[in-house]
């Protein structure tokens, strides 16, 4: 137990830092290298292709481990005919890690119904991975995220016990979002130790008002979905994608770390599942979302082309603070996005994400901070 609980620490530490972005000819390489490979134009290509042959492999495994891309940048130079062999090997690599991962993940499910727990999902990014039945080597997080109703959480933390998994409650330092969501690390499992998040809520951030998506989830999860051929639970494509968007919006602040990998969740499910635009459309007004799925939506189509109907982003441009914000983000000129990180910053991102003025969203949130306290 003793050993796990180094790792749980450690593991805290590691998911602070950030990556950087490399700007070749005015094209950001690092979303080059999470691009879906079709998309890439003949420029785009020639782009990364120059790139290769001037700074060489060890230029991209520097881009691919700062950016925590490995088997995403691994994918793309392997269909650039780029050394072939040398990028085959660090993608099956992820490949074997990730079908492992899968595994484990089916034999919690099958076990969860022992114990008769029903609330049980896969969310977030490898819930995508199996969800869109794209690449299962393109995933390098070193953990998963589950959502349940905290009424199961007993039972929740009695069957993972069962796999070794050793559950902590989030730790004081972020002691704000306490009682949100719970960590559950096993550092045999595999090779480096794994993890398993359990969030109570749709997003573990304290000062999101999150009342509505609360009821949209756990009504979403009675309709939720097997991966075939598995026990693993998942969220229905349209609500798979909505619940991703507003965990980039609120939970990373569009660009925070991990940074421009957040956005392939977005892109795959674009690309490869059933989506209804028009109920993405329309749950974003009914829960008092702002401009948060817009805009992801948008940064998804601008940083990885991903094909998102106009009426699904346009909100974004609604009005002079909605357009600050999305430039704040992302710099058309550079093609960069911005994942400095500050209280300030986030301050502000929270609240010219709202559809209200500035004053009315700060308000709101002063309440909030005072019915929390009651
Ligand atoms: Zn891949």
């Amino acid at each position: 137990m003793i050993n796990n609980t180094n790792i749980l620490i450690n593991r805290k530490k590691e998911k602070a830092s950030q990556g950087c972005q490399v700007v070749y000819k005015r094209k950001n390489l690092t979303s080059l290298l999470l691009r879906d490979v079709e998309s890439l134009s003949a420029e785009e290509r020639t782009c990364l292709r120059d790139y290769y042959g001037r700074y060489g492999r060890e230029a991209f495994e520097k881009i691919a481990v700062d950016n925590k891309i490995v088997p995403f940048a691994a994918h793309v130079l392997i269909a650039l005919d780029c050394d072939i062999s040398f990028w085959q090997e660090k993608h099956n690599f992820f490949v074997q890690r990730n079908q492992k991962i899968k595994a484990i993940l089916n034999s919690i499910f099958a076990a969860m119904e022992n114990f008769d727990c029903k609330s049980l999902l896969l969310i977030e990014n490898f819930a995508v991975v199996l969800a869109s039945k794209l690449c299962i080597g393109c995933f390098c997080s070193g953990d998963v995220d589950l959502s349940a109703d905290i009424a199961e959480r007993y039972k929740i933390i009695d069957c993972l016990r069962g796999f070794n998994f050793i559950g902590k409650e989030q730790p004081e330092s972020i002691g704000e979002y306490s009682g949100q969501s719970m960590q559950f690390g096993n550092c045999d499992i595999i090779e480096g130790g794994f993890w398993i998040n359990v969030a109570w809520k749709p997003v573990t951030r304290a000062f999101l008002i999150q009342d509505r998506y609360e009821n949209r989830l756990a009504k979403d999860r009675l309709l939720a979905r097997l991966i075939s051929d598995t026990n693993i639970r998942v969220l229905d494509d349209t609500a798979l994608m909505y619940f991703c968007a507003l965990h980039i919006a609120a939970g990373h602040y569009y660009t925070m770390s991990p940074g421009l990998r957040l956005y392939v969740d977005i892109d795959r499910l674009a690309r490869a599942c059933n989506i209804n635009w028009d109920h993405i459309v329309k749950w974003e007004m009914e829960d008092n979302a702002g401009i948060r799925i817009s805009t992801v939506m948008y940064l998804s189509h601008k940083l990885l082309k991903t094909p998102v109907p106009e009426k699904v982003y346009n909100k974004t441009f609604k009005n002079k603070r909605n357009i600050k914000l999305v430039n704040y983000l992302y710099s058309t000129n550079s093609d960069e996005i911005q994942n400095s990180s500050s209280k300030l910053r986030r301050l502000y991102i929270e609240l010219a994400s709202d559809d209200g003025n500035i004053v009315s969203s700060f308000v709101s949130r002063i309440m909030q901070l005072m019915r929390s306290k009651l």
